[in-house]
């Protein structure tokens, strides 16, 4: 398939925006090479410095090939919570549906690397079918989350294909999408927000913005369309190390995210993702920058801190109740469903 001309995929015209160092070279070039796109003006937001963090999320390094024991191309365990093909049942009342398997940009950070880029055609009628059975079957699920892959990378008429099943499966059914499109490819909500508004239930859209750099007016007018259009917005970061590992600039994210009307929503732990040490803030200095940034800003702009535990432990949040010692070389958690899971303790001088 042609790429559209707005998404940059290879080493040449990646060139023209950045000057690649050795390791960013080495990493495009690989075998097999990574999982690589970036919009055009997402790298036109991109300073020559290295630790640029729009660079830092988006271009590759020789670092992501430092795979640590415990680091798994599923760090979630979704495997082990598929009723169907393309659905992840993990929380009684709310399903995960994998729809698309591209990305307008693949973040460095990403978890769901085994899953991404595949294969780019989106959900089959036949899985979508299968997961619409499944969700019309059991009455516990209040919410469906859509997400990928992007969402908003599909095209119309199969988003709108999915919505409309989805939304049709019940007649309480909420949707919930989860896209970085707003943050990276701004003008696509454009493309997408007649789609999205002919929705037979309500759509609530979850972004992730993870710098107050990624405020931009063109995000903020993405996210005024949609909000325009009776959609929710809300924000989810992951807390990257050199990126946004400060009580400053969290606060000015989360507050940031709040002039553009949007809910900091969680800050997640970074997941035990292969390739991703360098991304990762020690457990510690997360809650340190928990109790800070509850002093420097509002209730309204103040997520949640949140973990996703290995082995499909899944989502805590950080705090006490759940966070029951911290050994040396590992904390120990309680999960929603009282069992202990660990998560590595990585230290503060890595
Ligand atoms: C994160 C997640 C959800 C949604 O959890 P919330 O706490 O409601 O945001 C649902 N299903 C799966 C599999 C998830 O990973
Ligand atoms: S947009 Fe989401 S699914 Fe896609 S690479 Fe980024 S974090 Fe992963």
């Amino acid at each position: 398939m042609a790429h559209r001309p707005y998404l940059i995929t290879n080493i040449q015209e990646i060139s023209k925006y950045i000057t690649l160092t050795e390791s960013e070279k080495n990493a495009l070039l690989g075998n097999p090479s990574p999982p690589f796109s970036v919009t055009e003006y997402y790298a036109g937001l991109m300073e020559a410095t290295l630790d640029c963090p729009i660079r830092r999320q988006c271009i590759p390094t020789t670092a992501e090939k430092s795979v640590c024991t415990y680091e798994f191309s599923d760090p979630l365990f979704e495997k082990n919570y598929k009723p169907a093909p393309r659905l992840v049942h993990r929380y009684p009342n709310r399903v995960l549906l994998l729809a698309s398997q591209r990305c307008a940009v693949y973040c460095r950070h990403c978890f769901r690397r085994y899953f991404t880029d595949s294969n780019i055609q989106g959900i089959s009628d036949s899985d979508l079918s299968q997961a619409v059975k499944y969700i019309k079957k059991d009455p516990r699920i209040q919410e469906v989350l859509i997400s990928g892959g992007d969402p908003l990378m599909l095209h119309e008429a199969k988003l709108k294909t999915i919505l409309t099943a989805i939304g049709k499966a019940r007649d309480d059914i909420i949707i919930r999408i989860g896209t970085r499109v707003p943050v990276v490819f701004p003008s696509r909500v454009k493309e997408m927000i007649n789609t999205l508004t002919s929705a037979p239930r309500p759509v609530w859209i979850v972004t992730q913005f993870n710098h107050p750099k990624e405020i931009t007016p063109e995000s903020s007018e993405a996210i005024d369309l949609l909000i325009k259009n009776s959609i929710p917005v809300l924000n989810q970061s992951v807390l990257l190390q050199d990126i946004n590992d400060s009580v400053s600039t969290l606060a000015e994210l989360c507050q940031g995210l709040v002039s553009i009307k949007v809910k900091p929503y969680y800050i997640f732990q970074g997941d035990l993702a292969a390739g991703t040490s360098h991304f990762r803030v020690p457990i510690q200095k997360t809650l340190r920058l928990q109790q800070q940034l509850r002093r420097e800003v509002s209730g309204i702009a103040m997520p949640e801190f949140a973990v996703d535990l290995p082995d499909g432990g899944g989502k805590i949040p950080l705090t006490h109740g759940f966070i029951q010692k911290i050994r040396e070389n590992e904390i120990v958690c309680r999960s929603q469903e009282g069992i202990e899971y660990t998560y590595p303790n990585e230290g503060e001088n890595k």
